[in-house]
């Protein structure tokens, strides 16, 4: 987060005199305690600086690198997953393959009838599948797929970070999010290193990509 000139001004007048109340750091600024407010609510609310009532604002010692990390760290599963791409057990390998390119990812799920997980199918299970000589609509993906219990799932409650962690522990491209249901794992979402690269670059601009 980038502060302004103003704000960087009221945090040296903190770390040097805090706990100072608002309206004292108003005057050192020859500023009214109106202008001021803004400044100090976003200061407060990034964790630069803490108010206690009737005591005033002190500086919390957190650096920049330190908030962002806190920030980070907190991020969870639903406020980033996207949409899955799933196809059926009986999906041909060719449909699968069209599918690819038509939802343009690279990584499709396969389900059973309650959109519950069964397998996994990656580009290179796609193009193993078709190096030989078989008809490839003759091939349903469930014979080439990755299936459970063997698949790496996530939760919308879990920590973006974790699962980051397990894309490049377990050498994958994505991970759906799935829910607990009676009849299974439902697909709910996908998180893939896409995901990832989003985030980072979300966190250089602040803006939402
Ligand atoms: P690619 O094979 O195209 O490089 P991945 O690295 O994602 O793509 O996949 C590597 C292997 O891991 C594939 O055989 C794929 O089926 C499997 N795989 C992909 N995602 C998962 C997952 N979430 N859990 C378990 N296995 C997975």
């Amino acid at each position: 987060m980038e502060l302004s000139n103003r704000q960087e001004k009221i945090l040296s007048i903190v770390k040097e005199h805090g706990p100072i109340t608002g309206e004292n750091i108003a005057e050192k600024l020859d500023l009214t305690r109106a202008t001021l407010r803004p400044d100090l609510a976003i200061l407060t609310m990034a964790g630069f600086l803490d108010a206690r009532p009737r005591v005033g604002y002190f500086f919390t010692g957190k650096t920049g690198t330190e908030l962002l990390t806190e920030k980070i760290k907190q991020y969870q599963i639903h406020e980033f997953q996207s949409v899955p791409v799933v196809v059926k057990e009986d999906t041909s390998v060719y449909d699968a393959i069209s599918t690819m390119f038509l939802e343009d990812v690279g990584t499709l799920f396969v389900v059973d009838q309650h959109a519950c997980l069964t397998g996994v199918l990656s580009r290179k299970d796609l193009l193993r599948a078709s190096i030989g000589s078989q008809d490839l609509n003759a091939v349903p993906v469930h014979i080439i797929m990755t299936r459970m219990p063997n698949i790496t799932v996530c939760r919308k409650d879990d920590l973006l970070i974790d699962v980051a962690k397990q894309l490049i522990v377990k050498q994958i491209d994505g991970i759906p999010v799935i829910k607990d249901t009676a009849n299974g794992l439902e697909v709910i979402g996908r998180i893939t290193k896409t995901t990832i690269t989003k985030v980072f670059v979300e966190l250089v601009t602040e803006d939402r990509i």
